[in-house]
């Protein structure tokens, strides 16, 4: 992101991209303005937090007017910065890492899974996705001729932080984690853990617990 970005509180900021993937469909489907409450409908975040987040990028929405669709847009792809790929980086070509090499992150964001890692001998030196798989001892050289700015960590969580350690040493700026362990990282690296069962087990409590709950949702 921008450093104009900076200022915008963390919570806006993790739904820009949310906004952004709708506001691309309604300036391709050729709609000019849009309304906080027919964002809401579509992006299910309450009217009041869409007003508020849109304050901070400077968007102010007129009274039976909405917003401006070409103005959003421009902004979020500066913001987000879209107009430059962010080269990524898989590490564990197992059942997950392959669904991800197989799916096409550009479609909606400009993202690129470049390469893969893996200690596998049978994976190593094929493609998946036109994604080559390389093996782990070559990491911190690739990565660095690649220009890798981000990993995807699908490998057993027993490995899990071994590796990080060794991504450390590298440029890398920020994980996205998919393995169950908790990752120690040097402040200059920004960590996002996704475990999936987690998220899975914390659904299921939320609607025996809360069953009809609107609220259930997360932000
Ligand atoms: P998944 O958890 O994605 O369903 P899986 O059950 O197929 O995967 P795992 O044992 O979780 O397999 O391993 C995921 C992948 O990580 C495998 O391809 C495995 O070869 C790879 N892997 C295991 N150890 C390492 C390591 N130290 N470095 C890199 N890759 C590794």
């Amino acid at each position: 992101m921008s450093n104009d970005s900076l200022k915008i509180p963390q919570a806006t900021a993790k739904r820009l991209p949310l906004y952004y993937r709708f506001i691309q469909n309604l300036h391709s489907s050729g709609k000019q303005r849009v309304s906080s409450a027919e964002l809401s409908e579509a992006v299910k975040v309450d009217s009041a937090t869409i007003r508020r987040d849109f304050s901070y990028f400077g968007a102010l929405g007129k009274k039976g007017y909405g917003y401006n669709v070409s103005y959003l847009l421009s902004f979020f792809r500066k913001t987000l910065d879209q107009d430059e790929v962010t080269n990524v980086a898989l590490i564990g070509v197992g059942n997950l890492g392959t669904a991800f090499l197989n799916y096409n992150f550009m479609k909606n964001n400009n993202t690129k899974i470049q390469i893969a890692f893996d200690i596998d001998e049978k994976k190593i030196g094929t493609t998946i996705g036109d994604v080559p798989i390389y093996h782990l001892d070559e990491l911190e050289q690739v990565l660095q001729e690649k220009d890798i700015a981000v990993a995807i960590l699908t490998i057993p969580a027993s490995v899990a932080q071994r590796i990080t350690d060794r991504l450390a040493s590298c440029e890398i700026k920020g994980i996205l984690n998919f393995t169950p362990a908790r990752l120690n990282v040097p402040s200059s690296i920004r960590v996002h853990h996704i475990d999936l069962a987690v998220e899975l087990q914390s659904l299921v409590y939320f609607l025996k617990n809360y069953p009809g709950v609107e609220e259930a949702k997360t932000e």
